[in-house]
């Protein structure tokens, strides 16, 4: 197995006493989990699970999910796991279009997995399980410690990572084991990981964020994750101070938290040699509050198709370099071109593409995206930046309409979309606009068919069921009409603009 299937059984070969995983206050060695993974992957294969099949994974972090990846690895399966944050019409969707044929799932989501249409024919519950459902423990206790061989190869699929799209339908970006081989080396190349790190993982895992540039590297150079369901600054304090957490990663919002609370000027964060930002850019009033802390950022952009690392920025150029993104990772090519394919020159704002083995192959049977995702062989990311004369990038907008909230993606089209589902609403148009807390938040701006009345509240409580809470507009306003082009294009920029009353 030349895939990821194969590191569980290495790593207890190299390091089976060494603590692969802390998760619920439990220590996990390295052998304890191949075993286990081991055992997951037994079951899945009872279940009818072979190569090229889908498994899912819906619920916070948690233990089960990195041993069901690797169990589904084991077989030459792909894993799919689900943002839990989503609606059970939006899950249902992503189950029916992965055709995934097990669900495991955590009880936090257990309303949403009641409320599927879609259920793949083999559901495992974490905890408490429905009828025709197995409960997790029980059902991988049932599975034998036999190694498995199958024959998996770097250009065999991995993950489907669902992302929104542009056009409204998400889309499942394939990422394969070699993509995220080549993205943990290049994260290696940049960041001075040791088998003695102890990586907090208080990213949701479901991200390629959280999943590829810290639990993979930590992994393979056989270090300690600390597991923790969710964001929750106390806790994150209190895994620093008592395991002596040596790297995280986090977004804008998370760094934020910590650095505004009353543990911020007291707590003993000696341990922190590795402190990375991603998803977005980190303002320069965050990079010096935690400089004075001495805490230095490195810090990285990249996106989901990227598996995610396109450019990094090693610790010590964050305030050098303030605001930029860092220059292409090791293994990978980055262009910043004009809408004619030729390259820009120095502070002269283009599209940036990507090129290099971490690049997804495309999207899960969806041949239409895919091919409008390439140009010439390279990823068009969708985000406009420049090049300083230093080679290292700036990003300065997007091209595609999208903004991000607490480093969740959110997509205008697909809140317009729900919002036309209701029937009073004639016209939409979704903005992010700036938000102290969240960094951007959604402003939807309504104009309702004649003699409707409707209110904003009403409307957010419609959203509510049929959107995941943070794509849910924070602002909503009734408007007579919305600004529109000559050729009828609402005019987004001066939504973005306009007063909040
Ligand atoms: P995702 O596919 O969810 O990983 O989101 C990727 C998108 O996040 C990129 O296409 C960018 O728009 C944005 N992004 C990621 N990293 C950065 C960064 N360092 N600075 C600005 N935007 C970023
Ligand atoms: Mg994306």
């Amino acid at each position: 197995n030349h895939g990821l299937g194969g590191w569980p059984a290495r790593r207890a070969l190299m390091t089976p006493d060494r603590t692969a995983f802390l998760f619920a206050g439990t220590a996990v060695s390295y052998a304890e989990f191949a075993r286990r993974s081991t055992r997951a992957a037994h079951r899945l294969r009872a279940s009818g699970v072979g190569p090229g099949d889908r498994v899912a994974y819906l619920g916070p972090n948690h233990l089960a999910f990195v041993e069901t990846m690797f169990a589904a690895h084991q077989l030459g399966a792909i894993f799919v796991p689900l943002n839990f944050r989503l609606a059970a019409p939006e899950v249902d969707y992503l189950l029916s279009h992965s055709g995934a044929a097990v669900l495991v799932y955590a009880p936090e989501c257990a309303d949403t997995a009641r409320a599927l249409q879609h259920r793949p024919a083999h559901v495992v519950a974490l905890t408490g399980p429905a009828a025709g459902e197995q409960d997790y423990e029980t059902w991988l206790a049932a599975g034998d410690e036999e190694p498995i061989d199958v024959e998996v190869g770097l250009d065999d699929t991995a993950l489907i990572l669902y992302t929104s799209g542009t056009t409204g339908r998400p889309k499942g970006a394939m990422l394969t084991h070699g993509n995220l081989v080549w993205n943990t080396y290049n994260l290696l190349a940049g960041v001075d990981v040791a088998s003695d790190d102890v990586t907090l993982i208080t990213a949701p895992l479901f991200h390629v964020a959280a999943l590829d540039q810290t639990l993979l590297p930590t992994f393979l150079k056989g270090a300690c994750s600390v597991i923790e369901p969710g964001w929750n600054v106390d806790a994150c304090y209190d895994r620093i101070e008592q395991h002596g957490i040596t790297w995280m990663f986090g977004v804008t919002t998370m760094f934020a938290d910590l650095a505004a609370s009353p543990r911020w000027a007291d707590a003993d964060l000696s341990s922190l040699r590795i402190v990375m930002s991603g998803g977005a850019a980190i303002p320069e009033s965050l990079i010096r509050t935690y400089q004075e802390r001495g805490l230095v950022f490195c810090q990285g952009y990249g996106m989901t198709e990227t598996a995610p690392g396109a450019t990094f920025l090693e610790a010590g150029e964050s305030l050098r370099k303030v605001g930029s993104a860092g220059v292409p990772v090791f293994f990978t090519e980055v262009r910043v071109v004009r809408p004619d394919g030729t390259d820009v020159e120095p502070g002269e704002p283009g599209e940036v593409l990507v090129k290099g083995p971490n690049v997804s192959p495309g999207y899960w049977r969806d041949p239409g995206a895919t091919e409008a995702a390439f140009d010439a062989g390279w990823f068009r990311s969708g985000d406009l930046a420049k090049l300083d004369e230093d080679g290292h990038l700036h990003v300065v907008d997007r091209v595609k309409d999208m903004f991000i909230s607490g480093g969740e993606n959110v997509y205008p089209a697909e809140v317009e979309s729900a919002l036309f589902e209701h029937p009073a609403v004639a016209e939409a148009a979704v903005v992010g606009v700036p938000d102290e807390r969240w960094g951007e938040v959604g402003r939807a701006f309504v104009v309702c068919h004649q003699d409707a009345q409707l209110t904003g509240e009403e409307l957010r409580g419609f959203l509510r069921g049929r959107l995941a809470k943070y794509k849910i507009p924070a602002h909503v306003d009734v408007v007579d009409r919305l600004p529109r082009t000559g050729s009828g294009k609402v005019q987004k920029a001066q939504l973005r603009a306009a007063p909040l009353p």
